[in-house]
């Protein structure tokens, strides 16, 4: 690595709250200039410096063609790449095409969709190249943030905790939704958030997409004991991460469940 780091910050298909979510560090941000040289990042600055960089960040999903060739050139320009946020680590909300027919979706948004050129998929960045580290969150946590790039530019691994928001909950001592008689779904939805939900006394709604090994059945057993329906579980699990490989395998357990498939 050069004695400067390179940072390069790129914008696939997102809406930019979690550039945003790094142009909040404000401060931190002003440190992490001194330490390193910030050469590409367009939300923040029109200059920009040509490849190799250090450390990619790379915010939003592949819906396009010419996004799969850009992610690949990014990829051989970045010695280091890590993907932020839901739309990166999962496909984001624009994912939901992924179920259905994406021209339907078309036709009903642009009054002229004979100029819209879309994949039917919004896929992951890791579907198309390596990646060195996923950060989770609709939209990342500021400070998770700042422990990975800080992490990168050390040459170390990021201290990223893989349990669930439960473990959050318990530590600022708010009081269980759950055991109120709130769905929530902070048992099977990775840590980052500080469990915000919760502690305004409504459920968590999976913002950062699963967690480790999520016990998803027991889960939606719980759910539906409170009164949900197969549909509401699958509504709820249909949304920033719905293309995760845990909240999918769910929804369609619950879609052979009402058609008798899985039985
Ligand atoms: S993960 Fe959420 S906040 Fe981040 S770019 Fe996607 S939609 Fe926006
Ligand atoms: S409120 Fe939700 S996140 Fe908090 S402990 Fe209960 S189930 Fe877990």
């Amino acid at each position: 690595m050069r004695a400067r780091p390179r940072l390069a910050v790129w914008k696939f298909a997102s809406c930019d709250g979690c550039q945003l979510s790094l142009l909040d560090c404000e401060d931190e941000l002003l440190s992490l200039a001194g330490a390193g040289e910030i050469a590409n990042f367009a939300e923040a600055s029109s200059a920009a410096v040509d490849g190799l960089y250090d450390l990619s960040l790379v915010e939003g999903s592949i819906t396009t063609a010419h996004d799969a060739e850009r992610i690949r050139e990014v990829r051989r320009q970045s010695r280091h790449l890590v993907t932020i946020g839901a739309c990166a680590t999962s496909g984001g909300i624009q994912a939901l095409r992924n179920f259905v027919d994406v021209g339907e979706f078309v036709a009903a948004v642009y009054a002229s969709p004979q100029y819209i050129s879309t994949l039917a998929t919004s896929t992951p960045i890791a579907a198309h190249v390596p990646v060195d580290f996923e950060l989770r969150g609709c939209p990342v946590n500021k400070q998770q943030l700042l422990e990975v790039i800080s992490a990168f530019l050390a040459g170390r691994r990021p201290a990223i905790a893989a349990y669930s928001v439960c473990i959050e909950c318990k530590r600022r001592g708010t009081p269980c939704v759950m055991v109120q008689g709130t769905p929530c779904l902070g048992p099977v939805t990775h840590a980052g958030c500080g469990a915000i939900c919760p502690a305004y006394r409504r459920g968590c709604y999976g913002c950062y997409g699963p967690m480790e090994t999520p016990n998803m059945q027991a889960l939606t057993r719980e759910w539906q004991r409170l009164g949900a329906t197969p549909r509401d579980i699958r509504r709820v699990l249909s949304t920033f991460n719905a293309a995760s490989t845990a909240f999918r395998r769910e929804c369609e357990r619950r879609d052979d469940t009402e058609t008798g498939a899985g039985s």
